[in-house]
């Protein structure tokens, strides 16, 4: 059975239980973070532990653990698990109100001990084929609030922007603000225009992916041209290539935006490229 850790403990998912009136279930209060682990090696894992700290210090929770006892945990979690290759998940709630006090407000209670949640699953990097046949998005007006940096669990705009995509036979929607891109509902996203890369500067309007980081410093190391600022929605369908980026989704090409072809309708050379670049850079860094 693999185990999972919960508020200071592993022990077996099946005996793992939060309880019903913790504010994470109530009212979807607390972050998570998902790290990639390769060879039971977290990809990255200081990036992630920091975006962890910059989500914890957004919705004003201490955050429960230093970065070596978090270091700890992961990499015994990762050893923990009969499956090497890993989507690890870090969940941290406000927890349960402490008797007395209200158990559904939404201020926050005073003195509840956060809810520590961190779990495994398998991770599968996207197949060959779909990478060489690249997938289709839909666009949408972004929905969500105004702190997207912040990887918080209430997902709510997330879930049915996701499953407006998955219902249109689509691996992703494109969220445009104001006239701009923003991310997709699950990823980053990178347009090659005229040879130069685009994507967004990080902002609140977006989470600033630990992929999309990666793909910054390689085309940098690289030499691609890279601009990093306001993709419009014209620059957005007109673009040559478009990539989403995740840790899960790595470096996936987007053929179909709105039902049009994106370039001529295939993977571009500068998307081959980088997928290349990164797979390269995931086995340097796990032989390391
Ligand atoms: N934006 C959003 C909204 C996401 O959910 C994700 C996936 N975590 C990303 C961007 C990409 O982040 P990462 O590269 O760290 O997986």
């Amino acid at each position: 059975m693999n185990e999972v850790w919960l508020n200071g403990r592993f022990l077996p998912a099946d005996a793992a239980n939060v309880p019903v009136f913790d504010r994470g279930f109530l009212l979807g209060d607390g972050v998570y973070e998902i790290v990639p682990v390769y060879s039971r090696k977290p990809f990255r894992l200081d990036a992630h532990l920091a975006r962890l700290q910059h989500s914890l210090q957004g919705i004003r929770l201490a955050n429960p653990y230093g970065i070596e006892a978090w270091r700890k945990i992961a990499l015994e979690l990762a050893a923990r698990q009969d499956f090497a290759d890993q989507s690890l998940l870090i969940q941290v709630t406000r927890g349960v109100p402490l008797p007395g006090q209200p158990l559904r407000d939404h201020a926050f209670p005073r003195d509840a001990a956060p809810t520590v949640l961190v779990f495994a699953q398998p991770l599968v990097p996207p197949a060959e084929a779909q990478k060489a046949a690249g997938v289709c998005a839909i666009t949408a007006p972004d929905p969500r609030w105004q702190r997207c940096d912040l990887k918080v669990i209430s997902l709510m705009a997330n879930v049915l922007m996701r499953q407006r995509a998955v219902e249109a036979g689509c691996a992703e929607t494109i969220f445009i603000r104001d006239g701009l891109l923003t991310e997709g509902a699950a990823s980053n996203i990178f347009v090659v225009q005229d040879g130069t890369l685009c994507t967004p500067a990080p902002s609140t309007h977006m989470l600033t992916g630990i992929t999309y980081e990666v793909v910054l410093e390689l085309a940098a190391r690289h030499g691609i041209a890279v601009r990093v600022g306001e993709v419009t929605e014209a620059g957005l369908r007109s673009a040559d290539e478009i990539w989403m980026t995740s840790s899960t989704k790595e470096i996936m090409p987007v053929v179909m935006l709105d039902e049009m072809p994106v370039g001529n309708g295939r993977p571009g050379p500068v998307a081959r490229q980088m997928d290349a670049l990164y797979q390269q850079f995931k086995q340097d860094v796990m032989r390391r």
